[in-house]
């Protein structure tokens, strides 16, 4: 059974771009374009804030040289202006010597990079609208109209030239027509607890960060599914019941995990605000990135980018991973760029989607100053932009080591 609704919804207010997400709205904003930022949630950032996934992957070759450069570099230096970090202290003045070995990293708090995305997006301009959901988008055949929004107000329209999807499970795209691939995700929650102990640690170490300590949990499920009970069917993070599931268990295993505890002796500092699924569903681009784009240059990269999990892997990100053809006004970027197996883990983490966010954000105002679909701009005219923006576009064959088989660090694809 299908219940119809028939109503008017008021036209509130018309964009260049409407987008998710941080990087894409900064990028838009200071090319002086309108620029309005939905957030479902109160706080900005996504997993890389309210999902407590404060941790910028390595951005270097594992060698001494940083790879993942642009908006990606100066989120890495926002995160850490106000805030402890862990970053080692090679990189903390420039890159370290060609022989040093240790990677660029860094661990943050959540709710101070938070704060400064909050900060730095309303400085630049960028219209932000907190707790609001984007619920559909209007489409005339392949175009999108603009957006249908709820929140507080009620039941909105605002009309955009733009739109960059950065929801994380491509949602705006999908009920708008475009093609998508979908990924299911493991039993995986953190969350943040302070004890008595960890305190100490805080205390002796002068260092704050040491208060962080994760909950005792049943289940320890890693990056590859090692540890995955059969009894814990995987999530498709697109299927309400299947968050609720999720979230439900999940809560409850933290629960019992600390009841024995003296309740004097330690507390749940933060609970995530965001599911935790690593790939839910991306966009079936023009270009399906995959592991076996290592080492390769692509005319239409829009970023080179390193693997997290071993040295020397380099990628060149193409733009076909944003976009699908005959849909002339709708980008994503993030964790839902297109990608399966392994190349979807390289590519959904922090540092590249900061990047893509940061090129899906420039297209967008070339797109709309060229007057071009977005899937027919000049991409040798945005690689110009990106890299006069201090992204490293194509990475140096120099960097490719002579016995590529040998050199890289084994890992662990596990589920692929
Ligand atoms: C368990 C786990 C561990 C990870 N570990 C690391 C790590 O150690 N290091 C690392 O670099 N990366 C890690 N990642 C990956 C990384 O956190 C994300 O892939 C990355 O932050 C990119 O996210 P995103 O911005 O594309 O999407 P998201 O972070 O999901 O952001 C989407 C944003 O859109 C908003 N939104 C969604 N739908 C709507 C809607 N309809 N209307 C309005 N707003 C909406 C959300 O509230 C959110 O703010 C991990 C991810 C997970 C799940």
């Amino acid at each position: 059974m299908n219940v119809e609704l028939n109503e008017k919804i008021p036209v509130v207010d018309s964009y260049d771009v409407i987008v998710a997400g941080v990087a894409s709205a900064l990028a838009i904003a200071r090319e002086g374009k309108k620029v309005m930022l939905i957030e479902k949630n109160i706080t900005l950032g996504g997993l890389a804030t309210i999902g407590l996934i404060n941790f910028f992957v390595p951005m270097c070759n594992g060698r001494g040289t940083q790879i993942i450069k642009g908006m990606a570099d100066e989120f890495l230096h926002l995160s850490t202006k106000h805030s402890w970090d862990n970053m080692p202290k090679e990189w903390q003045k420039g890159n370290p010597e060609k022989s040093d070995k240790t990677r660029l990293v860094a661990e943050y708090s959540p709710s101070i990079l938070a704060l400064e995305f909050t900060k730095i997006l309303d400085d630049a301009g960028v219209k932000i609208m907190f707790d609001t959901v984007v619920t559909k988008p209007v489409m005339d055949g392949k175009h999108c109209k603009g957006l249908v929004v709820e929140n507080k107000s009620g039941r909105q329209f605002y009309e955009c030239k733009m739109v960059v999807d950065t929801t994380g499970d491509c949602d705006i795209l999908r009920r708008g027509g475009v093609p998508t691939l979908l990924r299911k995700n493991y039993h995986f929650y953190r969350a943040y607890e302070a004890n008595l102990k960890s305190c100490q640690k805080a205390i002796d170490s002068k260092d704050i960060s040491k208060i962080y300590d994760n909950p005792k949990k049943k289940y320890n499920i890693n990056l590859y599914g090692h540890g995955q009970p059969e009894e814990i069917p995987l999530y498709d993070g697109t299927d309400a019941n299947d968050v609720n599931r999720y979230i439900i268990s999940n809560q409850k295993e933290v629960l019992d995990g600390i009841s024995n505890d003296d309740r004097f002796a330690r507390e749940i500092i933060t609970l995530p605000s965001m599911v935790q699924f690593r790939t839910t569903r991306c966009i079936d681009g023009n270009h399906v990135f995959t592991e076996k784009d290592a080492y390769k240059h692509f005319d239409d990269s829009i970023s080179a980018i390193c693997d997290f999990d071993r040295r020397d892997y380099l990628y060149e990100v193409p733009y076909g991973t944003l976009v699908k053809d005959g849909f002339d006004n709708l980008i994503t970027a993030g964790r839902s760029a297109c990608a399966s197996g392994y190349g979807w883990d390289v590519l959904r983490v922090i540092p590249p989607a900061i990047v893509t966010g940061q090129a899906s954000g420039l297209a967008c105002c070339q797109a709309i100053d060229d007057n071009l679909g977005i899937d027919k701009i000049d991409v040798k005219k945005l690689q110009d932009k990106l890299i006069s923006q201090n992204v490293m576009i194509h990475f140096d064959d120099e960097l490719i080591p002579k016995d590529i088989e040998n050199s890289g660090q084994k890992f662990d694809v596990g589920h692929e």
